[in-house]
């Protein structure tokens, strides 16, 4: 796999760690809780994956995401993030580490530091302690409040929180008073997603038993549009449809995913995507650490996306962006005349308001950005997707 063809050195690097303390209802990532005996191993396979890679990695973004990236002791964060940071990172390298409330303390901040972490995310989701609670969050808003001046007293000089929008039974009062608690912490960059129902979580099954209300778009909208009116008055800019930042403080590494850049993704069940051949990882950690351990990778598919698709994905990501997507950028980069093989779309859907056209860049409107997926799937190739290389399922 290592031969797997890319032009210049891997600049986006992401690295799964998937423990948590407790397994939230509404969560669909690769996450798993109470599997702490199991971290040390994890790591060894985490960084011998990684170590596979060093000579062809130079990278300007690296993401340690989750799970929970801080659910170890500080001692094993110093271990698995100094090595990833001493191995990949370019000078001047945004590096990211997820956090939840409860899981920073000063020594797990100091250990972050001098590794080489510059940015964290946490996921504070709300400052309401009863939503809190339903979500099946472990912590309460004291300790995001809380973390966020440790990260902050440790010398992280970037801070993101995130917030889940529309909860179960949550107002629009109560969604103001996020925002006003988000904005007295200052963070840099915010995250607002509005809560959705993933096939097989805990909280799909509770709504279609009737347990918890369905969603409605409507409301989701009056949500998000608080949010991004209370955060746009204070003066972070919206960038993608679910992020906003303060001046020069967008996620660098979002960017690259929203940008459709190659990427190498490390650990149990992480994605790559490096010039056109995708691939994923064994989610569970310990077969994944097992076949690390014996074979220096744990892949459970490979494939190939055919040239129309990669076309797609770049749509498709780079229209939840403000700035939209340059047509003459990816009909060079993939070979395809955006224009001859979209305009009708286009025409239509800017007809409808929920495009422009601006020469070459192609952007939602303030309209089209409350419609996106609708949108985006007015570009879905009529072709096959991909050619599978491997698949061990
Ligand atoms: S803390 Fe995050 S990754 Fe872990 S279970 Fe909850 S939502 Fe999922």
């Amino acid at each position: 796999m290592k031969s797997t063809p890319h032009a210049g050195p891997i600049r986006h690097v992401y690295v799964h760690f998937p423990f948590c303390a407790a397994k939230c209802p509404y969560c669909d990532f690769n996450s798993h809780a109470r599997r702490e005996g199991e971290t040390d191993a994890y790591i060894d396979a985490l960084l011998a994956e990684a170590r596979g890679w060093a000579d062809r990695v130079h990278a300007e973004t690296i993401f340690v995401g989750g799970g929970t990236p801080t659910h170890c002791s500080a001692e094993q964060l110093a271990r698995y993030i100094g090595e990833l940071c001493t191995m990949f990172a370019a000078p001047d390298a945004e590096i990211t580490v997820e956090a939840n409330p409860g899981s920073v303390d000063p020594a797990k901040v100091a250990a972050l530091c001098a590794a080489g972490v510059n940015r964290v995310s946490m996921g504070a989701q709300s400052f309401h302690d009863h939503h809190l609670e339903r979500l099946g969050r472990i912590h309460v808003a004291a300790d995001t409040e809380r973390s966020a001046r440790v990260v902050r007293a440790g010398g992280i000089p970037r801070m993101s929180l995130d917030l889940i929008l529309a909860t179960p039974d949550q107002t629009l009062a109560e969604q103001a008073e996020d925002v006003a608690r988000v904005l007295a912490l200052a963070p840099d960059h915010v995250s607002a997603y509005v809560l959705t129902f993933e096939e097989g979580t805990v909280f799909t099954k509770r709504m279609r038993q009737g347990l918890l209300p369905a969603p409605r778009p409507e409301r989701e909208l009056a949500h998000l549009h608080l949010v991004r009116d209370g955060l746009e008055a204070a003066g972070y800019a919206r960038y993608e449809i679910s992020n906003f930042a303060r001046p020069g403080e967008a996620s660098r590494h979002n960017l690259a995913y929203w940008r459709n850049a190659s990427w190498l993704g490390i650990g149990a069940g992480a994605h790559s995507h490096l010039s056109g051949v995708r691939w994923k990882n064994i989610d569970d950690p310990a077969v994944y650490a097992r076949g690390v351990e014996a074979a220096g990778e744990a892949v459970v598919w490979r494939e190939s996306v055919e040239p129309v698709w990669q076309l797609f994905e770049s749509l498709m990501m780079g229209l939840r962006l403000v700035e939209g997507v340059d047509l003459d950028e990816l009909t060079t980069r993939h070979g395809i005349d955006v224009s001859a093989a979209h305009d009708d779309a286009i025409a239509r859907l800017a007809d409808l308001g929920l495009l422009r056209r601006d020469g070459a860049r192609l952007m939602l409107t303030p309209d089209g950005l409350d419609v996106a997926n609708a949108v985006i799937a007015e570009f879905v190739p009529d072709a096959p997707t991909t050619e599978t290389i491997m698949s061990s399922a």
